[in-house]
C-alpha cells in the first residue's frame, strides 16, 4: 500500500477484511485480521504490499490511529507464537478470547486492539456505505453490544450475519442500479432513433449515451444535463409552435371540405328539383306553368352560381391560408433542425462553441482512456489580429475568423472537431493522434491558413494571415483544465519564438 491509497480504498479494504472473516468464519482475532489484510492488499497490490498495510490504510482512512498502530504491532509480535504457519484460528476452537491465540503477548493490549479494528470496520466500511438504514442500526446496535462484552464468540455469530446481509444489499442495490441504466439505455436509444436524420441531435443522443457507461460518474451526468435542458426546452418551444401551424392548416382543410359539402348538398338539391321539373314538363303543357318553372329554374340557377362562386372564393382564400400554414411548418421544421446544432455552435464562424468543445472533449477522451488510443489538442490563437482590425475594419476581421474554420474543415480528418474557444482563439481536438502528428497537423493548417490570403474587397488586396500554437497530448485521467493549461503554455511559447509556428507542450507533470 502506497502513501497514496486514497481513504475510499482504505475504508473498502476493512471492510473487505471483515466481509472475508465472516464468511470463513474466521475469529476476529488481530493475527487473523492481519492475515486476510495482508492476503488482499497483495491480491490489490502484487508489487509489494508492506505486512504493515493495516496500520497504514487505517491511518490514511483518518481513523484511530492508536488502535491500528498498536494492531499492527501486536498482530507482527503475534504471529509468531501461535504457530509457525501464521495462525489462523478456526472459530470452531472453544474458546475464541484473543487471550487463547495470543499467548504471548497481553491478551488485554490484542482484546482491545482486535475490538477497535472492528469496531473501525464497522465505521469506515459498513456503516457509510450500507444504503439501508436497517444495517445500520444493527451495526450501531453490534457496536454498543462490543463494549459490553469480552466474549469474541458471542459478537462472531452477530458479525458474520451482519456483514452478509450487507453484501445481500449492497448485490441488490447493484442490481437495482443496473437495471435503471439499462432502462435507461434503452429509452436513449428509442428516442435517438427518433431523431435519426437531425445530425446536430447526435450530439446530444451521444452524450447521453455516454452517461449510460459505466462506471456512473457525476460529471458526466452533469455535463449531460448542461447539455440537454436548453435543447429540451428549445425543441420544446419549437415543437409547440409546428403543432400551432400544423392545427391551422387542419381547420384551413376542415372549412374547404365542409364548403364542397354544402356546395355538393345545393347541387344535390338542384338536380333533385330538376329532375322534379322535368317531370312536370311531361305532364303539364301550361303556358303559365311553363313561365314559372323557367323563372324557378332560372333562380335556382343564379342560387346555385353564387354557391359555386362563394365556393371558389372560399377555395381560393383556403389555398392562401394553407400556403402559409405550410411554409410556417417548413421553416420551423428547419428551425428545430438547427436549434440543437445552434446551441453548440458558434454563430460567426460555425465551429464548436464552448459548449459544444465539452461534449466533443468528453466523447474523445472517453474513448481514447476507454481505447487506449492517444488524443491530442490544439490551442491556435491569430496573429496580430488586433492590427488586422483596426487596418481592415472588424468585418474583415470576421471575414479572417470564418476563413481559418473553412480551412481547418478542410484540411483536417473528418473526425476532428475544431471549436472557438472566444475572440480569434481556437481549439482542435485530433483523436487517434499523438502530438507529433497533432503538431504536423497543426503546421498542415497553418501553411494553409498562410497561403489561403483573405481578399479585402474594398482595397482588392489579399492579406497573409498566419497564427500561433500550442499542441498538447492528452493523459489519461487529466482534466480538461489541466489540458488547456499545458497547450496554452506552448501556445505562449509558440508567440514569443515569433509566432506563425506551432510548439508541443511538456508532458504533464506527475504528482
Ligand atoms: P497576438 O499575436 O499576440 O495574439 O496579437 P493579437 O493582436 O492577435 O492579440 P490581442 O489579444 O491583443 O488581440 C485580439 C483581438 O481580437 C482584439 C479583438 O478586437 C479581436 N477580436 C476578438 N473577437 C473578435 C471578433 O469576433 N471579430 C473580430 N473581427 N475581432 C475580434
Ligand atoms: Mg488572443
Ligand atoms: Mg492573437
Amino acid at each position: 500500500m502506497s502513501q497514496s491509497m486514497s481513504a475510499a480504498s482504505a475504508a473498502e479494504l476493512a471492510r473487505s477484511a471483515f466481509r472475508r472473516l465472516a464468511v470463513l468464519r474466521l475469529a476476529p482475532t488481530p493475527e487473523n485480521y492481519a492475515r486476510i489484510w495482508a492476503e488482499l492488499a497483495s491480491a490489490r497490490n502484487p508489487a509489494g504490499a508492506p505486512p504493515d498495510g493495516a496500520a497504514q490504510a487505517a491511518d490514511t482512512a483518518g481513523a484511530a490511529q492508536t488502535g491500528a498502530a498498536q494492531f499492527a504491532a501486536a498482530a507482527a509480535a503475534d504471529a509468531t507464537p501461535v504457530s509457525a504457519a501464521p495462525g489462523v484460528v478456526r472459530s470452531a476452537a472453544p474458546s475464541l478470547t484473543p487471550a487463547t491465540h495470543g499467548a504471548a503477548t497481553s491478551p488485554t493490549l490484542a482484546a482491545g486492539v482486535w475490538r477497535q479494528m472492528w469496531e473501525q470496520g464497522l465505521h469506515l466500511g459498513l456503516i457509510p456505505a450500507s444504503v439501508d438504514p436497517r444495517l445500520q442500526q444493527r451495526a450501531a446496535q453490534l457496536l454498543q453490544l462490543a463494549q459490553g462484552s469480552a466474549q469474541a464468540q458471542a459478537l462472531l455469530g452477530d458479525n458474520r450475519e451482519l456483514w452478509q446481509q450487507f453484501e445481500r444489499a449492497l448485490a441488490h442495490e447493484r442490481g437495482t442500479v443496473d437495471g435503471v441504466l439499462d432502462l435507461f439505455s434503452m429509452l436513449v436509444a428509442h428516442v435517438g432513433e427518433v431523431f435519426a436524420g437531425d445530425s446536430a441531435a447526435a450530439l446530444e443522443f451521444g452524450t447521453l449515451q455516454q452517461v449510460c457507461r459505466r462506471p456512473l460518474e457525476r460529471s458526466r451526468i452533469d455535463l449531460a444535463r448542461s447539455v440537454m435542458e436548453p435543447w429540451l426546452r428549445r425543441q420544446a418551444a419549437l415543437q409547440r409552435s409546428a403543432l400551432e401551424a400544423r392545427a391551422t392548416s387542419r381547420e384551413v382543410v376542415g372549412s374547404v371540405v365542409r364548403g364542397l359539402g354544402t356546395f355538393l348538398e345545393h347541387n344535390g338539391r338542384f338536380n333533385q328539383s330538376l329532375q322534379q321539373d322535368l317531370g312536370r314538363l311531361e305532364s303539364d303543357l301550361d303556358q303559365e306553368a311553363l313561365r314559372g318553372l323557367a323563372r324557378e329554374l332560372r333562380q335556382r340557377g343564379v342560387e346555385l352560381h353564387e354557391h359555386g362562386s362563394q365556393l371558389g372564393q372560399s377555395l381560393h382564400k383556403a389555398q392562401q391560408q394553407a400556403e402559409v400554414a405550410l411554409h410556417r411548418i417548413r421553416r420551423l421544421e428547419s428551425e428545430l433542425e438547427q436549434a440543437s446544432q445552434q446551441l453548440q455552435q458558434d454563430p460567426l464562424t460555425g465551429a464548436l462553441n464552448r459548449r459544444g468543445l465539452d461534449v466533443a472533449f468528453m466523447r474523445d477522451s472517453t474513448r481514447a482512456a476507454e481505447q487506449q488510443r492517444p488524443l491530442s489538442v490544439a490551442l491556435l490563437d491569430l496573429d496580430h489580429f488586433k492590427q488586422i482590425n483596426d487596418s481592415y475594419g472588424h468585418d474583415f476581421g470576421d471575414e479572417v475568423l470564418r476563413g481559418l474554420v473553412q480551412v481547418a474543415r478542410k484540411l483536417v480528418r473528418p473526425g476532428d472537431s475544431i471549436a472557438r474557444m472566444g475572440g480569434e482563439e481556437f481549439m482542435m481536438l485530433f483523436p487517434d493522434t499523438d502530438a507529433d502528428a497533432a503538431q504536423r497537423a497543426t503546421e498542415r493548417l497553418l501553411q494553409g491558413f498562410r497561403n489561403r490570403r483573405v481578399l479585402h474587397r474594398s482595397t482588392g488586396q489579399r492579406v497573409e494571415m498566419t497564427f500561433s500554437a500550442g499542441v498538447a497530448q492528452f493523459q489519461v485521467s487529466e482534466a480538461f483544465g489541466e489540458l488547456y493549461e499545458r497547450a496554452d503554455l506552448a501556445l505562449r511559447q509558440a508567440k514569443q519564438g515569433g509566432r506563425q509556428q506551432v510548439v508541443q507542450a511538456a508532458p504533464r507533470h506527475e504528482a
